[in-house]
């Protein structure tokens, strides 16, 4: 990592490609805690997120990409580590629903009212990959 910062009392830290890019650890801090208030303020808090680690990254890293598909964020439980691509900060609330919801919620089921909820905040339409009517 880069950089080293936190926000709402979360480690984040950004890839070197990320502040080549023109930006700075503290400026995507500010972003993703905008993006985890709102989650918090409609959806349960997520106390344990304090213990995780979030990580933008500049390029698509190899776990979790899948050919064809684009790389837009990863939760990864074992390690307590989310991956958020550099262009996705909106994905955060998504990832943090996965930590709320436990390794269980990988396959996205059941979450067409969270999908709803993205859409309306304007935060993220993704009804069609969660296989939701939109
Ligand atoms: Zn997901």
């Amino acid at each position: 990592m880069a950089e080293w910062c936190s926000f709402e009392g979360i480690r984040l830290g950004v890839e070197p490609g990320v502040v080549t890019g023109g930006t700075t650890c503290d400026r995507v801090a500010g972003i993703l805690g905008e993006y985890l208030q709102a989650y918090e303020s409609d959806w349960s808090g997520v106390a344990e997120l304090r213990t995780w680690t979030v990580r933008v990254v500049a390029e698509r890293p190899t776990q979790g990409a899948q050919p064809g598909k684009f790389f837009a964020g990863e939760t990864f439980w074992d390690s307590r580590v989310i991956d958020l691509y550099q262009g996705s900060l909106s994905v955060l609330p998504h990832e943090v629903h996965h930590v709320a919801l436990g390794p269980p919620s990988a396959d996205h089921d059941g979450w067409c009212s969270f999908g709803d909820w993205e859409a309306r905040e304007g935060i993220l339409q993704e009804l069609t990959y969660l296989g939701c009517s939109e």
